[in-house]
């Protein structure tokens, strides 16, 4: 790595010379046909083709290459893999490992379409998924079937944010089978305030889209394996067509930059807020993973080096389908839409029946309407104060 400082490496990573040539950000290179000045030199690209040589537009160019690079090194492992969206990145990475017979096991608070991917895909290739308590720990031992060939973490988890106790599972899970592939879903961490490859977790996805782009406008998945899995998702993954244009890549290169700051400050952020929020009457519990009322809130203390905008609350009450309208319609800053890690303020809420139809173990435990929030780079007293005044609106 340029640095073991994340703030120095995110500008260092990807820059070398024959990516920039000569300016400070890696060059566009927009190209599906690569061209061949001899044949010798399309022989030399045709062997060197999975290993930075320009081939075709499908295997990357200069910009892809670069993006690459910087993702290895900041996850630190032996490749990484672009997809066209982190769906992508998620169910091409499963598919690169599974066949039909065998068995998978996800965490029980996934996101939601890694879920109905695992149903209606898999489920239709008889590769079957059970899921897992998140908090469950070394206790996952005992779901490992002969078959089961993927364990895919996600972690905090889709919404509750469940923090889960990752060295004890890896642990019992190598101990059952090393064989199995452990696959987590780290958007959460953008890849960087939880090193997975160094917990022993072999693939580390993200949703590029969220906190890497940064900025609400582009999409974009990445999967960084290790040494041992490397090879196998990087074809499989290239049999199966995944690849971005160069200027999605170039953007992302380009988020990594500020990437450092940006989280700080949502750090910052989200921490006040959420702060705010747990010593509020109308609020039953915050799930932020650095606020000791999350579920595994110890496990993100001892494994994470910061934290991000995203989070959860619950209210006490079940709000009524008007007070729910009066409450998320008016929002100064906060505004509805999915996806996050853009500069924005997000807001959303789910009914408890809605999450619970959705949970494939345990169902959730409180009785009342749950927000999840983004914490953008407004000014914290700004989001306050709207967050006071949506209060306010379903006060009864
Ligand atoms: C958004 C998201 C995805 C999917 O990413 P897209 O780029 O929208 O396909 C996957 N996992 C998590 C945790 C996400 O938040």
């Amino acid at each position: 790595m340029t640095s073991k400082h994340l703030e120095t490496a995110l500008i260092g990573v990807g820059r070398s010379k024959r990516y920039t040539q000569g300016a400070v950000n890696p060059v566009t290179q927009r190209a599906s046909s690569l061209v061949f000045d001899t044949v010798a030199a399309k022989r030399q690209a045709t062997a060197q083709r999975a290993h930075g040589e320009l081939f075709y537009g499908r295997r990357g160019t200069l910009t892809h290459f670069a993006l690459q690079d910087a993702m290895t090194e900041l996850e630190g492992g032996a490749g990484c893999v672009l997809y066209p969206c982190g769906a992508a990145a998620v169910s091409n990475a499963i598919l690169s490992f599974v066949s039909a017979g065998d068995h998978l096991l996800v965490t029980g608070s996934v996101y939601e379409p890694t879920q109905d991917f695992c149903t209606h895909i898999l489920g239709r290739m008889n590769v079957a998924t059970d899921y897992f308590d998140p908090l469950i720990g070394a206790g996952i031992a005992e779901l490992i079937q002969p078959n089961t060939k993927v364990v895919f973490l996600e972690s905090p988890g889709s919404i509750t944010m469940e923090v889960q106790d990752i060295p004890a599972m890896v642990k019992a899970i190598r101990a059952v089978n090393p064989e199995i592939v452990i696959m987590i879903d780290n958007t959460w961490a953008a890849g960087v305030l939880f090193k997975a490859l160094e917990f022993d977790i072999d693939i580390s996805i993200q949703a590029g889209t969220k906190y890497i782009i940064g900025h609400s406008d582009y999409m974009l998945g990445t999967a960084v394996a290790n040494a041992r899995c490397w090879e196998q998702l990087r074809e499989y993954s290239y049999l199966m067509g995944q690849m971005v244009d160069a200027d999605t890549a170039y953007m992302a290169s380009r988020g990594l930059r500020t990437l450092g700051v940006r989280l700080k400050q949502h750090q910052q952020n989200s921490i006040a807020v959420a702060q705010w929020l747990a010593e509020r009457p109308e609020v039953a519990v915050v799930n932020h993973p650095a606020l000791p009322g999350c579920k595994g809130h110890a496990f993100y203390q001892r494994d994470f080096s910061g934290c991000n905008g995203l989070f959860s609350f619950v209210l006490k009450q079940r709000l009524s389908e008007q007070q729910l309208a009066d409450y998320l319609d008016n929002f100064r800053h906060f505004t509805m839409a999915y996806s996050w890690g853009g500069f924005e303020s997000l807001i959303l809420a789910n009914q408890p029946e809605e999450l619970d139809a959705i949970r494939p173990v345990g169902g959730v435990d409180f009785v009342g309407t749950l927000v999840r929030v983004h914490i953008g780079l407004e000014n914290v007293q700004d989001l306050i104060d709207d967050l006071a005044a949506g209060f306010a609106r379903i006060a009864s």
